[in-house]
């Protein structure tokens, strides 16, 4: 097992910047998922450091080697990739076997390896199947039994449960999670299913543009969100943003002005926000930390029309539009009695809140302490 460490990594391809100066930190028996959109730069990251791509510029370490002029096969690794890419002429054994003949493994830890990845990944009755006799999540069980036989440091996953249906995935992520307790394998897993990143992370890195936007425990990383990005990259329905003016009211206390309705900022993000007087700043708000409040306390409680109702099981997403003009998504509990066309009062959690620059995307409040922040 061992760390890995990203050092300003660049890579180019031609005139593209695919990765953008990554410095990342993979420490040993850590699961680090990189997420972000298509053509994030993700795939490619993960490529350098398996030594299929060279770098343009930068440094990979394995261990406490410095590995760029490293080949795939003396890098200690393994991938896992999307297309399960087993031989189809060669049994399942014969799959799992194949990396271990490669390297003059001797037949006695061979045998040994494969008996004891099949029976982890619980596809003994399977070892002389073939491919084609499989269904997709067993050929991905094969897939990372393949993997797992050579004990490699670091284990590299690109998509791996992208091509099993839905139900599948959450079973192998199950799984996977599982997988990593028992072996501890060192693990750079990417995905663009930000789901699949929360659930399986230990150390998320969320990546935009060949760059890492974040780097954090993934609920950290949920709740406190650097840049406008983040926040809305991560959470389904994405975060709201409403953006408005900063006042200064009578009684010296700030208000966003949202243009014809008054959202009153909570005392603790003054100091965030004091040299923001004058200036347009966006208010974020999960959907899931809005709640309909039909009584209507003054402070942050916005009335809104319903204009969908979309029922999720064990949520409802309405989309709402508030006094404002301003369409917002809030995800409440499904037994709420809510219809289109009515009328609402949405009260914003103000534990929740976010505050960010329009023109940067970054949060002011980032460094606020959550506990810090009153409780409603
Ligand atoms: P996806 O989720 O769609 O796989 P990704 O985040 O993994 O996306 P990469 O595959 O790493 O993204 O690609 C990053 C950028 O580099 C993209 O703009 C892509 O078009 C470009 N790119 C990747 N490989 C090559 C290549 N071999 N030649 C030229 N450009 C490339």
């Amino acid at each position: 097992m061992a760390h890995v460490e990203l050092n300003e990594l660049v890579k180019n391809f031609n005139d593209v910047t695919a990765v953008d100066g990554i410095s990342l930190d993979i420490p040993d028996e850590s699961f680090t998922v990189l997420v972000g959109p298509s053509g994030c730069g993700k795939t490619t990251t993960l490529r350098l450091v398996a030594g299929l791509e060279r770098a343009s510029d930068g440094e990979i370490r394995i261990g406490d080697e410095v590995v760029n002029d490293r080949r795939a096969y003396e890098r200690d690794i393994a991938m896992v990739f999307q297309n399960y890419a087993l031989y189809p002429h060669k049994t399942v054994r014969g799959n799992m076997r194949f990396g271990l003949e490669q390297h003059d493994t001797p037949e006695d830890v061979i045998t040994e390896r494969v008996s004891e990845a099949a029976k982890l990944l619980q596809i003994e009755e399977l070892l002389d199947r073939k491919p084609s006799e499989l269904s997709g999540g067993q050929q991905q069980r094969v897939a990372l039994g393949r993997a797992i036989v050579r004990d490699p440091a670091v284990f590299l996953m690109d998509e791996p449960l992208s091509n099993l249906d839905a139900k599948l995935r959450v079973q192998m992520r199950a799984e996977l999670n599982k997988l990593h307790e028992e072996l501890s394998t060192t693990t750079v897993y990417v995905t663009h299913d930000q789901v699949e990143a929360m659930t399986l992370a230990d150390q998320i890195a969320v990546m935009d543009g060949g760059e890492i936007q974040q780097v954090g425990e993934p609920t950290h990383v949920y709740t406190n969100p650097r840049n406008m990005f983040v926040a809305g990259f991560l959470g389904s329905p994405s975060m709201n943003f409403i953006e408005g003016t900063l006042n200064t009211s009578s009684s010296g206390k700030f208000e966003l002005d949202l243009g014809g309705e008054t959202h009153d900022v909570p005392d603790e993000f003054a100091a965030d926000l004091e040299d923001y007087v004058g200036e347009r700043v966006v208010l974020g708000i999960r959907p899931e930390n809005i709640a309909l409040n039909q009584d209507g306390v003054p402070a942050n409680v916005h009335p809104a029309t319903v204009d969908v109702v979309e029922p999720q099981g064990e949520k409802t997403v309405l989309e709402v539009t508030l006094g404002t003009g301003q369409s917002v998504k809030a995800a409440v509990a499904p037994d709420s009695a809510v219809e289109m066309g009515d009328s609402v009062n949405l009260r914003f959690d103000r534990d929740s809140l976010q505050y960010f620059d329009p023109q940067t995307g970054a949060s002011l409040t980032y460094d606020s302490k959550p506990e810090q922040k009153a409780i409603v």
